[in-house]
């Protein structure tokens, strides 16, 4: 077996970060902790960097709290079909903290996820998700599920996600998660009979924020994916950048080659929509449509189309 090692260094210095031992190991520490997120980087301290670190130690401890304080809850944006269908929502994440008001999922979820929170976080997220679903009009549409790294290589995700499913009595055919290129850094020997598993279980998978992350064409082949979600930044500059506009036909000639349906993310204009269906885009999310709906919002979108 091969190990490969890498490292992650954070440097201080004397006395510019500190008189003492412990402020300089503090300093060092900070400096680490940003060095991590590059991976196999060195960092030397800088000011800048501790108030990063000590707003993320305050999302951190308000965070524990969050879910028996009722701060988390759940918004749902709809996603509509080329013929102007309702397919399905994706589940969004909020947190609206009494000390810190509203703190973006951007924000919150890396935290939780450093900070080994994220499994219980995700699986309430799940539960709530499911039960407001369930209870949400008698149509039927899919439901989008964001499954975070961690959460996806927790040893028992699949048992937790299918229990929560099966508590509910939920029809599994209606679920979706969507995952990230992230995913694929880990264990592909791991990974990869875990989604063919998920899929045997009649659950959709969806690869999210595609074509801002490292997938090859010949891993993507491999994979039991239903749907390839193309990034917003490609949305954003669509109608003005021929550059974006290659990407995004070549991403849905590789989506329709794998048999894998396309979706575009933050749709936000009718030019947008008509060159993406010109394109052959099966689907589209964004505030054109709908920004990310309370249950009871929701409920009236749906009444009024
Ligand atoms: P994402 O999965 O790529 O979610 C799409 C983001 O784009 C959402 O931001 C949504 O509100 C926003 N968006 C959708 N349409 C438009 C549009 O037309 N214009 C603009 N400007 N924005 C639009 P949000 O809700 O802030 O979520 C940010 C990220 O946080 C998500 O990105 C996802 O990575 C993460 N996240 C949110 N909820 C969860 C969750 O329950 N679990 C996990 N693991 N991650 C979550
Ligand atoms: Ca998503
Ligand atoms: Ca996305």
């Amino acid at each position: 077996m091969t190990l490969i090692v890498g490292a992650s260094i954070g440097i201080s210095k004397y006395p510019d970060h500190g008189n003492s031992l412990d402020i300089l190991l503090r300093a060092a520490d900070i400096a680490m902790y940003e060095s991590k997120k590059i991976q196999n980087h060195a960092q030397i301290f800088q000011d800048s960097l501790q108030d990063e670190y000590l707003k993320h130690v305050k999302i951190e401890h308000e965070l524990r709290k969050a879910i028996e304080h009722h701060e988390l809850f759940v918004v749902y944006q709809p996603q509509i079909d080329h013929t102007g269908s309702i397919h399905g929502v994706e589940a969004l994440a909020r947190w609206e903290s009494a000390t810190l008001g509203i703190v973006p999922p951007d924000q919150f979820i890396p935290v939780a996820e450093a900070s080994g929170q994220m499994v219980k976080i995700g699986y309430f997220i799940l539960s709530r998700t499911l039960q407001e679903i369930q209870t949400t009009l008698g149509i039927t549409f899919q439901t989008s599920i964001n499954i975070s790294v961690r959460q996806f290589m927790e040893a028992d995700f699949l048992e937790q996600f299918l229990n929560a499913i099966h508590d509910i009595g939920m029809n599994k055919d209606l679920i979706t998660i969507e995952i990230t290129e992230n995913l694929f850094i880990e264990d592909v020997d791991y990974i990869l009979p875990l989604l063919h598993k998920i899929q045997q279980c009649g659950i959709q998978i969806s690869m999210d924020d595609f074509g801002t992350g490292y997938s090859s064409l010949n891993m993507l082949r491999k994979l039991p994916i239903d749907e390839l979600k193309i990034d917003k930044s490609f949305i954003d500059t669509i109608v003005e950048d021929k550059t974006a506009q290659k990407m995004v036909q070549n991403i849905i000639a590789i989506g329709k080659n794998f048999n894998m349906s396309v979706l575009a993310e933050g749709v936000e204009t009718n030019e947008q929509i008509a060159l993406l269906t010109s394109f052959g885009c099966d689907k589209f999310q964004g505030y054109y449509f709908a920004k990310p709906l309370p249950k009871d919002d929701l409920i009236t979108f749906f009444q009024k189309r």
